[in-house]
């Protein structure tokens, strides 16, 4: 049996990426933070093929507490695919920008990465088989009026993903970024699609299975020399 843990799986891309991986004959753990219901619909989406692991990524002891239950349950295997995608926006002006709303956002978005990395990270080495996929954003490349900190916890999330990329790399473990950039979620609901897309190359949103698509390959054993790297799902809206 071939284990992934998405995070953030419930729903929009998350979910996406966990039919990709139930596809490429993974059993899939899904983690969500509140919305069970949302989760159950991913689970049945895959057939079955995965169970419910919900947590706040941003919750250290909550991570600890749940990924050390599934390893003891599962003493002889190992989670070998971790994507980390949950994520939230608080957008504001920095001018407004209240300290709760910079502090969530790099708590969910970036601590979350270190808590669940981390936590992951050990038995992929010592089985000397991994693949990290972290979900950054065109914020975190360019920076985006209105998101400093979303901007800079998909940042710091590339330059971690760098980094990382590095230190496990001898032990096969890759470690690389997808970076959406306007994807037709939850998340972008309220924006002027109409607008917006007036700026993008390709004239349109993207899907969700377009970014897991991209996952998917960085997943495989077909990525194997790709380290480090970020790849941008949006449409040419930057390169
Ligand atoms: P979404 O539809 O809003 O879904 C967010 C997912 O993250 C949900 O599954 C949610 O769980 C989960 N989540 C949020 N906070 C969490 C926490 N503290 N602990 C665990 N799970 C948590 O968002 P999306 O558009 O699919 O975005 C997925 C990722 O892509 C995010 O990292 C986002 O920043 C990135 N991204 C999205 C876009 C875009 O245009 N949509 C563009 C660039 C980057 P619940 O269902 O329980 O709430």
């Amino acid at each position: 049996m071939k284990y992934a843990l998405v995070t953030g799986g419930s729903r929009g891309i998350g979910r996406a990426i966990c039919q990709k991986l139930y596809a490429m004959g993974y059993e899939v753990l899904i983690n969500f933070v509140s919305n069970r219901k949302a989760a159950e619909e991913t689970l049945s989406l895959i057939e079955g093929h995965g169970e419910l692991i919900p947590f706040d990524v941003a919750d250290a002891d909550a991570v600890q507490a749940a990924i050390g239950a599934w390893q003891a349950a599962h003493p002889d295997d190992y989670i070998s695919v971790l994507v980390n995608n949950a994520g939230i926006r608080r957008d504001s002006l920095m001018i407004w920008l209240e300290a709760a709303d910079w502090h969530k956002v790099i708590d969910t978005n970036l601590n979350g990465w270190y808590n669940v990395t981390r936590a992951l990270l050990q038995p992929m080495l010592l089985r000397k088989w991994g693949r990290i996929i972290n979900v950054t954003s065109l914020s975190g490349i360019k920076g985006l009026p209105g998101q400093t900190n979303y901007s800079a916890a998909k940042g710091g999330l590339i330059a971690a993903t760098k980094a990382l990329a590095q230190e496990v790399a001898r032990k096969k473990v890759t470690v690389n970024a997808v970076a959406p950039g306007f994807i037709r979620t939850d998340m972008v609901e309220g924006l002027d699609e109409d607008s917006l897309k007036k700026d993008i190359p390709a004239a349109r949103f993207g899907e969700p299975e377009e970014v897991a698509a991209v996952v998917g390959f960085l997943a495989s054993q077909e990525s194997s020399y790709i380290t480090g790297e970020v790849i941008s799902v949006n449409g040419g809206l930057y390169t």
